[in-house]
């Protein structure tokens, strides 16, 4: 047996202890913990929807006819109108012809990834992928070879020489980095190379594309050059599961074949409604990723003001490398002590000598609060 307590104070000794904090109200840019007020530039909450009263009723209502629990699996008699219809309109939204609900964005991934690679398959992963994408690998059995981040070049080296069935699967907005994939470039290695090219948009479905439909779309690509998609309603819809978009028979097959999908409970009907109550809002209303984009502008022109560090990305996920862990995390306090919540991220989230803070925008912020995080950044101790 291994010594926890000891374990554990080596990770504070390393600055890598991780607490939660608990939320005593959240009031959607701004939450309270420990009495404190603080405005939140760390959720990925991007479009300020989590809280909107129309979805919170439509929720209310679901739960009305519904109940609460869904009672079991989507494949016993946990499948319900609600569930259906929310499929049909994401299938609708994306302009895929079939998708299939998760409970999570995690589980979609395992479920996608044990479903059609096995033992003496070979996975092609960008080395910054999301742990959920890594970690159904891992279960597949399949052989993982995760490439250097967004290099195509290396990537088709690897692929030129792998075995079985090939799949690429590719964060399309890289969560602690915001940058983007190249999905133009690894749609046409996939298709020269006769490997599925798998997609998680967890962070740009909602905000990026037309009406929000994510960065497929931004790129003009849509299932011929990305057949497998998947994206989550936790983040910008503000509220809760994941999705996968594809083919009839990919989406048929992952009803027949996905343990993740097939052996949970299906989330409750309310929680369904939410969402659809959520997909008319996000897609009707385009001033809130106006609004995101503005201040993305903001802050980049503020932080290249600053001599801070600037990383290469257009979304609400703009990271300020620190390096190591303690920084990371003296500059969070920093910040927290001035009322502005910002995450340090530390590894292994990250790889080791990046840590960072990582901010996140959301179209939720007025422009106090956000005035109120300039000039906070302002006073870091570099
Ligand atoms: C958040 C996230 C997930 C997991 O989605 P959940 O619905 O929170 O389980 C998967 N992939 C990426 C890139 C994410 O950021």
């Amino acid at each position: 047996m291994k010594a926890l307590q000891t374990e554990l104070e080596a990770r504070h000794r390393q600055h890598l202890y991780r607490r939660r904090r608990v939320v005593e109200k959240n009031d959607g840019a701004e939450l309270w913990v420990d009495g404190q007020r603080l405005i939140n530039f760390c959720s990925n909450d991007y479009l300020g929807l989590a809280g909107h009263p129309d979805i919170a009723a439509a929720m209310q209502q679901g739960v009305r006819d519904w109940g609460v629990g869904s009672g079991a699996a989507h494949l016993v008699t946990g499948h319900t109108a609600a569930h259906h219809a929310l499929e049909e309109e994401l299938a609708e939204f994306t302009g895929y012809p079939r998708v299939l609900l998760f409970s999570t964005g995690y589980m979609a991934n395992q479920g996608v990834i044990t479903a059609l690679m096995g033992r003496g398959d070979t996975l092609f992963q960008d080395r910054l992928n999301h742990a959920s994408l890594i970690d159904g690998a891992l279960q597949s059995r399949s052989k993982l070879k995760r490439y250097p981040h967004n290099e195509t070049v290396a990537l088709s080296g690897q692929l030129r020489t792998a075995n079985g069935e090939k799949m690429i699967a590719t964060d399309a907005v890289f969560s602690m980095d915001g940058d983007l994939a190249p999905l133009p470039a690894l749609a046409e290695i996939a298709a020269q190379q006769q490997a599925w090219l798998m997609v998680d948009d967890a962070h740009g479905f909602g905000v990026l594309g037309e009406e929000g439909r994510g960065t497929s779309n931004h790129f003009g690509l849509g299932p011929t050059e990305v057949p497998i998609l998947m994206a989550t309603l936790g983040k910008a819809l503000g509220t809760f599961g994941a999705f996968v978009a594809g083919s009839e028979a990919l989406i048929e097959m992952l009803i027949q074949q996905a343990r993740s999908y097939i052996y949970t409970t299906a989330p409750p009907a309310a929680v369904a409604e939410a969402s659809r109550a959520s997909l008319q809002i996000a897609r009707r209303e385009s001033w809130r990723r106006e609004r995101l984009n503005e201040l993305i502008v903001r802050l980049r022109e503020h932080l290249l003001k600053l001599g801070l560090p600037l990383m290469n990305s257009p979304t609400p996920i703009q990271p300020i490398i620190a390096g190591d862990a303690a920084c990371a995390l003296a500059w969070s306090q920093q910040l927290e002590s001035e009322g502005i919540l910002v995450g340090a991220i530390r590894p292994p989230t990250v790889p080791e000598g990046s840590a960072r803070l990582r901010i996140t925008l959301s179209a939720a912020h007025n422009d106090q609060q956000f005035d109120r995080l300039l000039n906070a950044l302002s006073r870091l101790q570099q």
